[in-house]
């Protein structure tokens, strides 16, 4: 049985006070009982996350990063890297959102490279991937993530593979409004499962944590989190509100 996790990315949102009162206002407003069956992470921006890791130190809630660089230390002004996180508690941290890849060019060697160096530091990876509209469209988008997947996991083992999440997140969906269906994202989770499966083994693709995200809100979290292969949500929009992001956690174990 794959445990479900409800992960918030904070993006770009919330100062250090705004972080410490969105932890006020959710840790009074959780009932503790909830974390033994449902995973919580939040990933905010990194100047938030000494406050975040204080917050939630008697708490099992994740606090992770929303990127990292590959290397560990050197003449790479504005990146922050893995043995930073490392010493600060942070054990996970995501990789290649999309916004990171159109943004900031985050090419598919530069991610993987990413990957094995989080890995290297015993860093959890959260590892997106999706499709653009137009992929989705052509009926390219089932190509596309198994092209991401054999990129970005390139030189991961077996062994590794374990301690990495993959969040499916079509770009299309992102801050949009507009949302996979259930049955949509239900097949391309099993397809990620079965190309894992392929790439690994069955074992590895059957204990493969996969999350949707694209436009997840409290109305239709329940309908997606129901499903056999959905295995968690990563929450842009929604999750900066205690309430909205509580009630999506809740939705995950109903
Ligand atoms: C995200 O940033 O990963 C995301 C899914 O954003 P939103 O929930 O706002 O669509």
């Amino acid at each position: 049985m794959r445990k479900k996790l409800i992960a918030g990315n904070w993006k770009m949102n919330k100062t250090v006070n705004e972080t410490i009162r969105f932890f006020d206002n959710l840790l009074t407003n959780i009932d503790h009982s909830i974390i033994s069956k449902v995973d919580i992470a939040v990933f905010p921006p990194f100047l938030d996350l000494y406050v975040a890791l204080e917050k939630c130190k008697k708490i099992d809630i994740i606090i992770g990063a929303q990127n990292m660089y590959y290397k560990d230390e050197g003449a790479y002004t504005g990146e922050i890297s893995p043995v930073m996180l490392k010493e600060s508690g942070v054990n996970n941290v995501i990789i290649g959102h999309s916004e990171r890849r159109c943004y900031f060019n985050d090419s598919d060697n530069v991610i993987n490279e990413k990957v094995l160096s989080a890995i290297s530091h015993n860093i959890n990876p959260i590892l997106c991937i999706g499709e653009t509209e137009k992929e989705r469209k052509d009926n390219k988008h089932f190509t596309v993530i198994e092209r991401q997947i054999k990129r970005d996991l390139f030189n991961i083992n077996s062994e590794n593979i374990r301690n990495i999440t993959i969040a499916y997140e079509p770009i299309w969906a992102i801050g949009t409004g507009k949302i996979a269906t259930p049955d949509d994202a239900d097949e391309m989770h099993k397809h990620i499962r079965h190309i894992i499966g392929e790439i690994y083994d069955n074992e590895v693709a059957e204990n493969l944590r996969i999350l949707y995200g694209g436009s997840v809100k409290p109305n239709n979290s329940k309908s997606l989190l129901e499903r056999n292969n959905i295995d968690g949500a990563l929450i842009g929009g929604a999750s900066l509100k205690p309430d909205l992001f509580l009630e999506i956690i809740k939705s995950a174990i109903e």
